[in-house]
């Protein structure tokens, strides 16, 4: 299998388009003593000729642009992404779907509560079904293997989701709320190459549970939540703003962090979505220095390797 950090950030990237946080205030001023990244977006391929992607960022069309793995070639019209597995309906995990809507044959993997969201509330993602072979919608479960194949008879990747919910997106209707199953609202995923070696991709995650852990531990790289250092971060940084396990994140640092709790997992553990707030990102700081000596990477874009 191989892997492909197309982008590293939280929801705004950064620098954020509003945000004069030290962070973003210094990368703009081209003081910043660590990189800029694009929206969170990660893609697999099991044979370097399809590709998959694991949700869809808001920047997904200058990420395909930056890297010629995933552009036409050939035909008039194509692409080696054959499909997009969605991990949760938050707008930056499913926005770049409309940036997809050009006739473009894939598939997209969802659960039902997923897909319902998507489609029945927000008639703005018909543009994925305008015409009959367009985009195949899959219903996937949590607990349910499914595989990603780039074909019949060629080389395949095996899914299994796993329930990080509830997590509801901001803009859902108090109906929708409670006519989901809130089990499907928020998924983790481990992805197993055909050579048995295994991905965990948790980029959103509310609470560090014993099931989860015991996920985490038979991974052999794990791409877990980095969005912030603290509990308090936005309160710290806009003078308001919800604790970050409100908004489905558990936080880096302290005795209840993921630092923490996963220090005794000891495969290759990488942060992703990481918030332009998050001071990790600061690579002359403490904090930065901190998580590399606990053993943990912080994920940059343009990062790739093989499993
Ligand atoms: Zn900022």
């Amino acid at each position: 299998m191989h892997v492909k950090l197309l982008g590293t950030a939280a929801g705004g990237g950064f620098p954020q388009w509003n945000c004069a946080c030290p962070n973003c205030w210094r990368v703009r001023q081209g003081s910043f003593p660590g990189k800029a990244r694009t929206q969170l977006q990660v893609a697999i391929s099991p044979d370097d000729e399809s590709w998959f992607l694991l949700n869809v960022s808001p920047d997904i069309r200058s990420q395909i642009a930056s890297d010629s793995a995933f552009q036409p070639r050939g035909k008039p019209r194509g692409t080696p992404i054959r499909g997009v597995v969605l991990t949760g309906a938050d707008l930056d995990q499913v926005l770049g779907l409309l940036m997809l809507r050009e006739f473009q044959k894939f598939s997209i993997y969802a659960t039902a509560a997923v897909e319902r969201t998507l489609r029945e509330d927000n008639s703005m993602f018909a543009v994925l079904n305008q015409v009959p072979d367009q985009v195949t919608w899959i219903r996937i479960s949590p607990g349910h293997l499914f595989h990603l194949s780039s074909g019949q008879g060629k080389a395949s990747l095996s899914c299994t989701p796993m329930s990080l919910g509830p997590h509801f997106p901001g803009y859902i209707s108090p109906h929708r709320r409670e006519n989901i199953p809130p089990g499907e609202t928020l998924l983790g995923l481990t992805i197993q190459s055909e050579s048995g070696r295994r991905l965990g991709y948790f980029p959103a995650v509310p609470a560090i549970t014993p099931a989860l852990l015991e996920e985490l531990a038979v991974a052999d790289v794990v791409l877990f939540d980095g969005t912030f250092w603290e509990e308090a971060e936005l309160n710290r940084i806009r003078g308001s703003g919800p604790g970050a396990r409100a908004i489905g994140h558990v936080p880096v640092s302290g005795s209840d962090g993921s630092l923490q709790l996963l220090s005794g997992i000891k495969t290759r553990k990488i942060y992703v979505h990481i918030n332009n707030t998050n001071p990790m990102l600061d690579e002359s700081g403490a904090q930065y220095q901190h998580v590399r000596a606990m053993g943990w990477e912080i994920g940059e874009d343009g990062w790739e390797f093989r499993l």
